[in-house]
């Protein structure tokens, strides 16, 4: 039996609807977080991992669903922020039939919350939970959606990181600017493309170091070790690993002008992004930049359906929000990560009132 004084604690009157579902005939167990739907529907997707506890997996997705309510939010986006975590390790809890149990749940939810791939969820999860419900987002372009979300991550990336380096160096031009990229995956690797294509030298680094070397091969980068590259002498650092990158010990040690990665929560903890300015460094924050993936998602529910070539306009526009949160975060005396979390605040306060406003009348 779960503490329910402690849950109702830890949701603190914030959180709009979190749903425990249980089905013991396929063994889910999964917990559906709705923090926000005042802009829009709760989209997040669901994350399958084999936490410790019961407990762990509600702090997490509590967590998890505010950062897209923000996420959502300061991209100016008509979506709220949700997320869900099925517990249980993703090689082994996933059948079929727990995915359709699983749709079918979030169809109950009657499009409150809009799930999508997340760690431990594939496109071809979401294709099995498609079966069972319209509210879930990024199956393949050949199903009618909007595909593998990393493509327009990398591009959003890029284009924000035009706008950090116009504020750090004057002009966005990457031409001529050495990159280092933490982690190669699939944001990293699409982003050192885009690097290359337009003009940046890049240097890499990956804890896998097959992935690296395969990369160096591919595009002529450099690869240096995964214990150097936070330091490495660049203009500009993108982290593209995990999170908690930059630290205590990680950011006395820069030397770069620029931070602009795609790694969720990269800043350990929120006095990082004063420690951070106080070396004169410029940081794009992470929510800011790595909403390309989110935004291709979104362009699934303009009527219509999803246009590639709008998808990718949409997405372009980082750029433009990246260069208001810095124009904030200067006449505001703030940092880039507090003004990226006023903008997005500003907009929730204005849909919180349209409602009130609406229910009024
Ligand atoms: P990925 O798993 O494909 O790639 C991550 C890479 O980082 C892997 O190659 C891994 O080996 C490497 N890595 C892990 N720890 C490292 C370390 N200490 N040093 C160097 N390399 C390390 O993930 P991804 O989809 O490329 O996402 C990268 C980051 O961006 C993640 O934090 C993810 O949450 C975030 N993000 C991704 C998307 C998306 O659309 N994929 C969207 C928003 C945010």
């Amino acid at each position: 039996m779960l503490p329910l004084v402690s849950v109702f604690e830890q949701l603190g009157g914030e959180f709009e609807e979190v749903v425990f579902l249980h089905d013991p005939p396929t063994g889910l167990r999964a917990i559906v977080s709705v923090h926000s739907t005042v802009l829009g529907p709760a989209l997040g997707g669901t994350r399958c991992y084999p936490f410790a506890s019961d407990d762990d997996a509600l702090a997490d997705v509590l967590r998890l669903s505010r950062a897209m309510t923000y996420k959502a939010s300061a991209a100016g986006l008509d979506l709220g922020g949700g997320k869900a975590v099925i517990i249980g390790d993703p090689r082994t809890v996933k059948t079929e039939a727990l995915l359709h149990t699983y749709g079918r749940f979030i169809e109950d939810l009657g499009g409150r919350y809009i799930t999508a791939e997340d760690v431990g969820t594939t496109l071809a999860d979401i294709e099995v939970i498609r079966r069972e419900t319209r509210h879930a987002g990024g199956a393949s372009q050949s199903l009618g959606g909007s595909g593998d979300p990393s493509i327009l991550t990398s591009f959003g990336l890029f284009a924000g990181m035009r706008a950090a380096v116009r504020e750090a160096l004057g002009e966005p031009s990457l031409a001529g600017k050495r990159v280092a990229i933490q982690g190669v995956g699939k944001v990293g690797s699409g982003l050192a493309r885009h690097l290359l294509e337009a003009g940046a030298s890049v240097v890499v680094a990956d804890v896998d170091a097959i992935a690296a070397a395969r990369l160096a091969e591919e595009l002529g980068v450099e690869v240096t070790e995964p214990n150097a590259i936070l330091a490495a002498e660049c203009d500009v650092l993108s982290p593209c690993a995990l999170g908690g990158a930059l630290n205590d010990r990680t950011i006395p040690e820069l030397r770069c002008s620029v931070v602009c990665g795609a790694a969720n929560n990269q800043l350990e903890r929120s006095g990082h992004a004063e420690a951070i300015a106080a070396r004169g460094i410029v940081y794009a924050p992470d929510y800011i930049v790595n909403a390309g993936g989110i935004i291709n998602i979104s362009e699934e529910f303009v009527p219509g359906g999803y246009v590639p070539e709008r998808a990718r306009a949409s997405v372009a526009r980082i750029e433009e929000t990246l260069t208001n949160v810095f124009r904030m975060a200067r006449e505001q005396n703030l940092t880039p990560a507090a003004a990226a979390d006023q903008m997005a605040e500003e907009r929730l306060r204005a849909g919180r009132e349209e409602r009130l406003e609406a229910a009024a009348q």
